[in-house]
């Protein structure tokens, strides 16, 4: 998955990153099917022996435009862990209340603890992207951000929590298909918001605060991730791996005995 890892210092270009990119994996839709359900259980696995552990916490941050898959994501790769583990956290518009504080302080407070996994759908990120693009604070406020980000990502690694960030990379086209499909499905129509449209109509606006966002806030410590989302079933392979690789990378372990299980009888 290292391929799809924007690696610290470097420039973004996301038109260079295919949407439809299948590249990692040689089988077709059936066989990822398969492989899905074999790294769901791997998933379930190691959070059970990660909360056991207790020594990190795992932040999952995702982003994307509208469509971009983030709640499927949620949906198909984190089925088989236990839900008790699991802190999912959606970062809609700000309440008058966080709009009164600094723009992390809602966020902290959602950091996971240790020994759990907390996923944001949305996140601090929305900072630098919807408020840029739409020149929500000017712009010397929005462009220190980054190292305030930087920082705070920082901090949270430093006292035990591993981050990692993806960005669900799809197609204008593709876009174009899943918002017609909310309009045409009565079942999907609920989720059809018009101001879908605005930002559909600065697509490239967003591309360019993406473009930023991703190459000054990919570190070794807080890597970013372009995956590419067309194809719903290669997204979920692409993120359920990485998810995969970073836990195995912290080597949880079952805590040592504290009782000699020879001295008990349970009458
Ligand atoms: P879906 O993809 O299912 O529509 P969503 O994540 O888009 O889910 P919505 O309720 O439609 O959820 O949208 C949330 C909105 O909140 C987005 O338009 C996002 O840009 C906006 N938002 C999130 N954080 C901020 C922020 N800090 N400042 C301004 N707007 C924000
Ligand atoms: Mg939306």
């Amino acid at each position: 998955m290292e391929r799809y890892r924007v690696r610290p210092g470097t420039t973004v270009d996301l038109a260079s990153v295919d949407p439809a990119d299948r590249s990692g994996f040689d089988g077709d839709k059936h066989a990822a099917k398969e492989l899905l359900r074999a790294y769901r259980k791997r998933l379930a696995e190691l959070q059970r022996v990660f909360w056991a552990d207790g020594s990190h916490a795992l932040l999952v941050v995702l982003q994307a435009m509208d469509t971009g898959g983030k709640d499927g994501t949620i949906r198909k790769v984190l089925a088989g862990v236990n839900p008790q583990g699991v802190d999912v956290t959606g970062f809609k518009k700000p309440s008058e209340e966080e709009l009164a504080h600094d723009y992390l302080w809602r966020v902290h407070r959602h950091a996971p603890a240790r020994g759990r996994i907390g996923v944001f759908n949305r996140s601090h990120y929305e900072d630098v992207l919807v408020v840029r693009v739409l020149g929500l604070v000017p712009e010397e406020r929005w462009r220190r951000r980054y190292d305030h980000i930087n920082a705070f990502e920082r901090m949270l690694s430093d006292e035990g929590t591993r981050i990692v960030k993806f960005y669900l990379h799809i197609s204008k086209e593709e876009q174009k298909r899943r918002l017609e499909a909310r309009l045409q499905d009565p079942t999907k129509l609920w989720k059809f918001n018009p101001s879908d449209l605005d930002s559909r109509a600065r697509w490239d606006d967003y591309r360019i605060a993406y473009e930023e966002a991703l190459a000054r806030t990919s570190t070794d410590i807080a890597p970013w991730y372009v995956v590419p989302a067309d194809r719903k079933w290669y997204r979920n392979l692409v993120v359920a791996r990485t998810l995969i690789d970073h836990i195995e990378a912290l080597d949880p372990r079952y805590p040592a005995a504290t009782v000699d299980p020879e001295r008990f009888v349970v009458p």
